[in-house]
């Protein structure tokens, strides 16, 4: 017998119907001799339109509130998925994050899970309960209702699963594993069998969506087996221990399997950037720091930055990406410095993707930065900005050019399924 948590995000859980669906493959795992807690999205669509309520009632809304509208979705689905459990026979409750609870620090729309009390779930698991936990919500040491960001129930699934020293952390998705691209937007992306929490992190960090980055990291961190599959199966489909997804490893555990690496291992495209140039910033000590600090203070997070070289009249200009949600925050804070900094012009692009290439083997290979640039050249696809990391390479470039981009390059790192 497993201990096994399960969790099913948004398209999984659109409408009564696949809830039906998710419920028979719940129950299957638990008919298997399993003890299972699940973990549940709000309905594919519902957060979105939840946030759109928030913008209309106050543009500058407080977070806290948002985080009590917002959580509601969840709430539905936990609900929904607990009745149909129960409408099949099975013994199934629901567990707000307040019941728990989930708890996180205050900082709400964004919190970060501290602990999760699990003696009440062990012990309703233990009695053979299915468990049900809305994901994505919280409690904050105010005793108030906390969400955890975007995407933020693949990290209440992991969490979850650490809190119960889980045998595994199944998360059900619309597609069947994690691929060299998003299989999406290139038909011959190609599913891998494992990846290394390393490269799931950085591939989840600079935007393929697939597991929210915080999820991975704490996995990596509570040595969570994390599974990524499709919930797109019927009845005849295998258990899931047989099912062939995707399986989160270490560095130690793909080194003993014989699979062959590719030297890149994915290709992801984020296009929630947006590009800020300063122009004729005095190059002198202190001069970046005063446009970073603010930035800094008010929780922007500043992605690539460059500077040019400084002229001979002693300027220099600063360019740099802010996730778009900020951007107008952003641009508004440094107008307002505008004397203090003492640049000159002040302009942005929100019409930008970054892409970036992402693989362990790059630690012990040259030459994959250089293969990316010519192969985008060739395209006469123009680079706007360059960051590099250990094991990844991204590039900023028009928006328009983001599938192309794509593409091309997963063909050259030779990555594309045989046809
Ligand atoms: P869920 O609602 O189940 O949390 P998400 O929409 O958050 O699902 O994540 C699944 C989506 O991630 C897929 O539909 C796919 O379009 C996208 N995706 C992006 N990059 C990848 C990748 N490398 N492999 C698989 N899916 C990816
Ligand atoms: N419902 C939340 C969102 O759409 C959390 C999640 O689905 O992971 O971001
Ligand atoms: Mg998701």
């Amino acid at each position: 017998m497993a201990r096994i948590v399960m969790k099913f995000g948004g398209t999984s859980m659109a409408g009564t119907e696949r809830i039906r669906r998710v419920a028979g493959i719940v129950k299957r795992q638990q008919e298997a001799g399993h003890e299972v807690a699940v973990v549940v999205s709000a309905m594919a669509g519902e957060t979105d339109r939840l946030v759109n309520f928030c913008r209309e009632a106050n543009a500058l809304y407080d977070p806290a509130e948002y985080d009590v509208v917002v959580a509601s979705g969840e709430q539905v689905t936990s609900g929904l998925l607990a009745l149909t459990l129960q409408a099949m026979g099975c013994k199934a409750r629901s567990w707000l994050g307040w019941q728990l609870p989930v708890k996180t620090d205050d900082a709400h729309a964004k919190a970060r899970i501290e602990d999760i009390d699990s003696d009440g779930l062990l012990a309703s698991m233990g009695a053979g309960e299915i468990a049900v936990i809305p994901g994505f919500q919280g409690l904050s040491p105010h005793g108030r209702v906390t969400t955890l960001g975007r995407g933020g129930s693949d990290t209440s699934a992991v969490a979850v699963a650490a809190a119960v020293k889980a045998d595994r952390c199944d998360i059900y998705t619309d597609v069947d594993g994690v691929y060299t691209t998003d299989p999406r937007i290139v038909a011959k992306a190609r599913k891998l069998p494992l990846v290394t929490y390393e490269e799931m992190l950085e591939l989840a960090s600079v935007g393929s969506k697939v597991l929210q980055t915080r999820s991975v990291s704490l996995a990596m961190k509570e040595g969570v087996r994390v599974q990524v599959l499709s919930s797109f199966i019927d009845e005849s489909a295998p258990p899931a221990d047989d099912l062939p997804g995707t399986m989160i490893v270490s560095d130690e555990e793909l080194e003993g399997s014989d699979m062959e690496r590719q030297l890149i291992t994915g290709i992801a495209a984020d296009k929630n950037e947006a590009k800020v140039t300063l122009t004729r910033v005095p190059d002198r000590p202190g001069a970046v720091a005063s446009i970073f600090a603010p930035l800094a203070e008010a929780n922007i997070n500043v992605d690539m930055i460059i500077q040019n070289v400084a002229k001979d009249k002693g300027e220099t200009d600063v360019t740099f990406t802010v996730p778009q949600a900020d951007l107008a925050r952003a641009l508004a804070m440094l107008e307002e410095r505008k004397e203090a900094i003492g640049f000159f012009r002040l302009i942005s692009d929100d019409h930008v993707t970054k892409i970036s290439v992402v693989g362990v083997g790059m630690r012990s290979h040259a030459g994959v930065a250089s293969t990316m640039f010519k192969t985008l050249a060739d395209r006469g696809i123009n680079i706007q900005a360059i960051s590099t990391s250990e094991i990844k390479v991204s590039v900023l470039i028009n928006a328009d050019e983001t599938e192309l981009a794509v593409r091309v390059l997963h063909t050259a790192y030779g990555l594309d399924a045989a046809a």
